[in-house]
Order: C-alpha cells, then sequence, then structure tokens
C-alpha cells in the first residue's frame, strides 16, 4: 500500500519538469515509509548520513516542490515547524499532546462546516483542518 503511494507520487513528479534526483527519491520514500508527518528537520536528520552534502535548506527546498506538484501536503503551526505530509486526500489528524506524533484519522469530509462558515463569514472558504489532541497509546503505557 505504501509503496503504491510511492511509486504513483513519483510518477506525478514524472509528469512535470521537476527532475528526480537521489535526494528527492530519498526524501520521498522517508515520507511514505515513516507516515509520522514529519518535519524538514526530521527529514534531515533522518537522511544526512546517506547525503552528507545536503543542508536543512535543501530538504526544505525539495518539500516546496512537492507540495507546488501536489504530492505533499504541508501542515503549518505558525512557526518554523510546518510538518509534512504524503497523503494529500482529505483526513483529519490525532496528535499527541505528550510526544507531538500525528496520526491519520479517516472520517467523513465535515463540508457542511465550511458550508455554515461562508452563509456566517461571507468567507470564500477553500478548506479547512481539524485536529484530535490525546496521549497516544505508547505514552500513555509510559505513563
Ligand atoms: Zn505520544
Ligand atoms: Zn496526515
Amino acid at each position: 500500500m505504501a509503496n503504491r503511494g510511492l511509486s504513483e507520487a513519483i510518477d506525478a513528479l514524472k509528469s512535470t519538469r521537476v527532475r528526480m534526483t537521489p535526494q528527492r527519491h530519498a526524501i520521498l520514500e522517508f515520507l511514505y515509509e515513516s507516515m509520522t508527518h514529519p518535519t524538514a528537520d526530521e527529514i534531515y536528520k533522518a537522511l544526512e548520513g546517506r547525503f552528507p552534502n545536503m543542508s536543512v535548506a535543501t530538504v526544505y527546498n525539495n518539500l516546496r516542490v512537492f507540495k507546488e506538484v501536489g504530492i505533499v501536503k504541508e501542515l503549518s503551526y505558525g512557526d518554523a515547524s510546518s510538518r509534512f505530509d504524503c497523503v494529500t486526500s482529505n483526513h483529519y489528524h490525532v496528535i499527541c499532546t505528550q510526544c507531538g506524533k500525528i496520526v491519520d484519522f479517516h472520517y467523513p469530509g465535515l463540508d457542511e462546516v465550511e458550508t455554515l462558515a461562508e452563509h456566517v463569514t461571507g468567507f470564500e472558504v477553500d478548506n479547512h483542518r481539524m485536529e484530535i489532541y490525546g496521549v497516544c497509546p505508547d505514552c500513555k503505557k509510559a505513563r
């Protein structure tokens, strides 16, 4: 399953003018294998051994490219620590308040919220994000 996602992402990249490089391949592979919604820094730390010339900025620039092509979603939290998600279909997140882990959570899209928000505020709504907070099973065990 995860590998099919990766090969589809690679195909999507090939259909654009974006060149596939070993670094880009490794970053995509890490996103699909970890499924942890990593930050650019976490990706950098996981791959720096394989790519000694790579910097956090390189990782970040590649993620930007993936985002423009639409194979990666950026979850910004109002600070420098954006997280990156290789699942671009609509889904929600459960976030651990102890370790910060983000887990995908599938639930029918709450489209009425968007419609209501449009009616009430006059905004043209693009999307929404819902996050559920709690303590993950691992942290619960550790307590
Ligand atoms: Zn946790
Ligand atoms: Zn996700």
